[in-house]
């Protein structure tokens, strides 16, 4: 689950990380309020507008605008609010802006060259660690960075049980080339950094620039962070931040019913139960001469209910030519999975693309018979052979 920016920077400050100061504002009005409060507390005259959205790159799409003074302001938070932000990690179409983050303008007028830095906490699955990476070379153009000049980015790696090591954080930075003050700041900023990267069950906190002030604070500009939604249940606050307007509106339905959804490119729908099997399903839908339009997991309940929702989801998706139905009725009895089908497919009413129907395990030969027995346009299989074979007939 990603975070907005202003969120990602709140959770920061909790574990004491030095973060630029911000307010989220939804109206210009409530822009200006936000600046005049952050000049109270902060002395800074200038400030930074910055589109919210879940998506990177937002400076290179307009999204972030310096403001210095409150006319400026209202004209960027005006100009901002409502837009359909276009950046390079978004569509063609942009993402809609509902709320900007005014900032305290961290960037000292007259200073010649603030160092913005790149560092992000995530986990490096084939070691099994988390691992650190950082580089001088932060600041809008990183990707560039990492394509063209590999050797500066840098690499720490974490036993994740050991924690992060004083030598470690250390190394970073001096690595980053800090002395003195920034030097000791920036040992800090690393050790609280990694202790939110792991107090929130993150899977990954990206900070974009992080300001290397001349004075020597180390301060995050910019915060990225997803969350491991596995281990949401034991964070109910982290949780409560989720914000629905920026998923995919099929996604969020799916969730709501406890569906585990995810949306593809292909033309052959598939219910699965199980993670694995429903892998398996898809490899089988291409072995077949199709590709699959999702993922999708019912579950261990694939009752009347559940496999409706589940219809109802797949046959949104205008691509769908087919939909291949794979269930193995171990826990769950083929003949209530196949009375389900039968239920959820008088209901919806309408479905005009064949359906094939897949039941192995417990009572697979009456469900077999039940559906075959139904008069419905839905074709059964028992092997999956056969099911692949119907899909191919199909989509093949
Ligand atoms: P992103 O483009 O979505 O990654 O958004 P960022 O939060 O990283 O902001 C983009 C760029 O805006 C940064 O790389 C900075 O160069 C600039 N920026 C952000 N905060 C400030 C600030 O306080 N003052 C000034 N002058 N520039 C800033
Ligand atoms: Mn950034």
């Amino acid at each position: 689950m990603n975070l907005h920016e202003y969120q990602g920077k709140e959770l920061l400050a909790q574990y004491g990380v030095v973060i630029q100061r911000g307010i989220v504002a939804h109206t210009p009005d409530e822009a200006v309020e936000a600046a005049k409060k952050l000049t109270e507390e902060t002395g800074t005259g200038w400030h930074v507008v910055k589109a919210q959205v879940h998506a990177g790159g937002r400076g290179k799409g307009g999204g972030v605008k310096l403001a210095k003074n409150l006319d400026q302001l209202k004209e960027h938070a005006t100009n901002i609010l409502g837009m359909k932000l276009v950046t390079p990690q978004t569509s063609a179409e942009g993402k809609l802006v509902r709320k900007i983050l005014i900032t305290e303008d961290v960037f000292y007028p007259g200073e010649t060259e603030p160092s913005e830095i790149y560092i992000s906490v995530l986990m490096d699955r084939e070691r099994k660690c988390n691992v650190i990476v950082y580089s001088t070379e932060g600041g809008m153009d990183i990707e560039d960075v990492a394509h063209n000049t590999p050797h500066l980015i840098h690499k720490e790696y974490i036993d994740p049980l050991a924690g992060l090591q004083g030598f470690q954080a250390r190394r970073i930075a001096f690595n980053l080339g800090m002395s003195g003050v920034a030097y000791k700041n920036m040992v800090k900023f690393i050790y609280n950094l990694y202790s939110a990267f792991v107090g929130s069950d993150a899977s990954m906190f990206e900070i974009n620039p992080c300001l290397h002030a001349s004075d020597g604070k180390i301060i995050a500009v910019d915060a990225k962070v997803d969350l491991d939604e596995n281990a949401l249940f034991r964070h109910k606050d982290l949780a409560a931040l989720r914000d629905t307007d920026e998923e995919d509106p099929t996604d969020v339905e799916a969730k709501s019913y406890g569906l585990n959804f995810v949306n593809l490119d292909g033309n052959v729908g598939c219910m699965v139960n199980g993670a694995g099997l429903a892998m398996a399903t898809m490899d089988i839908i291409k072995l077949s001469g199709g590709e699959p339009a999702n993922f999708l997991d019912v579950g261990g309940t694939a009752d009347a209910k559940r496999v409706e929702q589940a219809f109802r989801i797949i046959l949104r998706n205008e691509k769908v030519e087919a939909i291949l139905i794979n269930i193995f009725g171990g826990i769950v009895r083929c003949d209530r999975v196949a009375q389900g089908v039968i239920d959820a497919y008088k209901n919806i009413g309408n479905i005009s693309v064949p359906i094939i129907v897949r039941l192995q395990g417990t009572n697979a030969v009456i469900a077999k018979k039940m559906i075959d027995e139904s008069g419905l346009e839905v074709r059964s299989a028992i092997l999956l052979k056969e099911a692949a074979a119907e899909v191919a007939k199909v989509v093949g």
